[in-house]
Parts: structure tokens; C-alpha cells; sequence
């Protein structure tokens, strides 16, 4: 079963757009019949994505550290909820039980996690798909900096290619599971 791991907010400021966003990321997961791999919270964006995957029907795998179980307040409805003690087993362990990631909008836990997986992506130590879901912009500051390290020498050009940006759902699913298919 292929198990897609999402990045996004669990700030409750957002725009409810965002909210939106990740609602439609969920069914779409559960629609293909993925398993939904996330930080194991139940707030913004990260709880959004998670209901709508386990209302389309997909197993839903959260991973949490025990000292936020509250302040994130743990999806306790997850198929699996995994309760690790420290923020990096947690990445870890979200990063082992998945076969592509996706990243929504977010702030710097999100930020953390992407970089983490596409540096390591970069350096050759692994090659799942990392994809970044951008439909209104919300990166572009981001992009613009990543084109200046580029331009300047301090990220390769393969670096930059290897990640997927994309602008639509439909798109982000066809770079994650490149062989369309569960
Ligand atoms: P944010 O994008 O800041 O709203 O955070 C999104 C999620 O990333 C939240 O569940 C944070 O707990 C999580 N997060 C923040 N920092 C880290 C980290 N160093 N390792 C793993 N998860 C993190």
C-alpha cells in the first residue's frame, strides 16, 4: 500500500482556505486508495487532511511525540497513532513509513520537515518523490530564495530539479506516485 506523508500547518490563524486546501488533499488520497502518514495531530491543516482520508476510507498513520499529545491534541481516532519521545523520531519514523512526501503550506515545522527530506533526498539517501502542493503563491518568497542559492552557486541546479513544484491536486498525485496506482 503506498503511504503518502504530508507537511502542513497546525497553526489555527490560517486562512480557511488552507483548510480547504487540505480537505481536498485528504479525499484525494483516500479517492486513490493511499494510506495517510502525518505529525498525528488533530489541529489546521494536519487535522483537516487527516479527517478527510479517514472519511474517504484511507488508513491514517500518526506519529506524535508524547509532550505534544495535548497541545497538538493527538488524533486519537488514527488507525495507528505511534507516540515516540522526541521530535526527531518523530520525522524519522514518519519518514520511514512513507513513499513520497507532500508538502502544503505551513510554517516552520513544516519548513523543518520538507528541507529535511528534500536535503536528504538530494544527497542520495533516498528517492521518494518530494513534492511541494503551491496553488496560490504561499511559497513564491521561498522559490525566489532558492533561485538566488542557485544562481549563486550554493545549491546545485540538481538539487532544485529533484524537487517537484506544482500548482494543482491532481498534479501533486501524479509526481507522488509517478505509476498512478495504489
Ligand atoms: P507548523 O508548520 O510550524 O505549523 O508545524 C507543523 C508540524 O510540524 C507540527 O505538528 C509541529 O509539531 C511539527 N514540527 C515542528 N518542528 C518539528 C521538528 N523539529 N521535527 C518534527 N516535527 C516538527
Amino acid at each position: 500500500m503506498t503511504a503518502i506523508c504530508v507537511y502542513c500547518a497546525s497553526s489555527t490563524k490560517i486562512d480557511p482556505g488552507y483548510l480547504d486546501l487540505a480537505t481536498e488533499v485528504g479525499t484525494e488520497l483516500a479517492g486513490r486508495g493511499y494510506t495517510l502518514v502525518t505529525g498525528g495531530g488533530s489541529l489546521s491543516m494536519m487535522g483537516a487532511v487527516t479527517r478527510a482520508a479517514r472519511s474517504g476510507g484511507a488508513h491514517t498513520v500518526g506519529v506524535i511525540p508524547r509532550h505534544l499529545m495535548t497541545v497538538e491534541i493527538a488524533d486519537l481516532d488514527s488507525d495507528e497513532l505511534v507516540v515516540v519521545d522526541t521530535m526527531r523520531l518523530r520525522k524519522a519514523e514518519m519518514d520511514e513509513r512513507a513513499d513520497a512526501f507532500l508538502t502544503l503550506p505551513g510554517g516552520i515545522g513544516t519548513l523543518e520537515e520538507f528541507f529535511e527530506v528534500w536535503t536528504a533526498g538530494s544527497l542520495g539517501m533516498h528517492a521518494k518523490p518530494v513534492v511541494v502542493l503551491d496553488p496560490d503563491g504561499f511559497y513564491d518568497p521561498l522559490w525566489q530564495w532558492l533561485d538566488h542559492l542557485t544562481r549563486t552557486g550554493f545549491v546545485r541546479p540538481a538539487a532544485l530539479d529533484a524537487l517537484c513544484r506544482v500548482t494543482t491536486v491532481d498534479a501533486a498525485f501524479a509526481a507522488l506516485v509517478p505509476a498512478a496506482g495504489p
